[in-house]
């Protein structure tokens, strides 16, 4: 695969990854900064104490900032499913856009092609699950909000890198909603138990992107299922 990666911008900050085989995971992340330039100033300094292995500004360069097999610390706080402090089995992306903060706009195709490119470069190497491709917010989402609702996962899972519910289903009228829609996105990988509410919005920024307000909760119900029958029929293929 022809994969143009340059290596002249370095993060001291790492820690020692035991073995690569431990990589599991793929976190995607928005710079959140006013410019390219400042966010990876930043990622490089090592009073700032946060990196990320790769880095993709808006006109599709690919930077490597800390190697595969170093720890970045990318995800701080965190969890999915079991798993607590993703930073140890991850590869963390960052996209450069300035995020809700400094004017959150559109990630450029430019953006798209090249993160597409590297996340299968990265599937084939590590053997990496698709329903382990996240977002920040997904495992952090009491604390962040990225990469965010402007960001195209439909777009991901056409390329068979993410998960998508192509068909919205029926849930199962036995169950009760509140019950239902907690399950649903426990099973998910969420963070439930500590960040519910939380944790709704962080699956709609990411599932129902196009309507985060306007949503009923019969609606949402049924998508969160669905999403999860998807996780289900992905998981139970591997
Ligand atoms: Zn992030």
């Amino acid at each position: 695969m022809n994969l143009s990666i340059c290596n002249k911008h370095k993060s001291p900050n790492y820690s020692i990854r035991n073995s690569l085989n431990t990589i599991d995971t793929i976190i995607l992340h928005y710079t959140g900064m006013d410019s390219a330039k400042s966010a990876l100033n930043y990622l490089c300094n090592e009073k700032s104490k946060v990196s990320a292995h790769y880095f993709i500004d808006e006109k599709g360069k690919l930077l490597q900032l800390v190697e595969d097999d170093k720890v970045a610390w990318h995800a701080g706080v965190s969890k999915w499913l079991d798993r607590k402090n993703l930073n140890e089995t991850s590869i963390g992306i960052e996209l450069v856009n300035p995020g809700h903060k400094y004017g959150y706009r559109e990630f450029t195709i430019e953006q798209y092609e090249i993160l597409e490119k590297l996340i299968k470069f990265l599937i084939n190497k590590y053997d990496i699950k698709i329903d382990r491709i996240l977002g920040h917010s997904d495992i952090a989402p009491s604390r962040k909000l990225d990469p965010g609702e402007k960001f195209d996962w439909h777009r991901l899972a056409k390329k068979n890198l993410s998960i998508w519910p192509e068909n919205v289903l029926d849930v199962p009228t036995a169950e009760h909603p509140d019950e239902l829609l907690y399950n649903s996105l426990l099973n998910i990988g969420y963070d439930v138990k500590n960040y519910y509410e939380d944790s709704i919005f962080a699956f709609k920024r990411r599932f129902i992107p196009y309507d985060l307000e306007a949503i009923k909760k019969g609606d949402l119900l049924k998508i969160a299922y669905s999403v999860n029958m998807e996780f289900n029929k992905i998981r139970s293929s591997y």
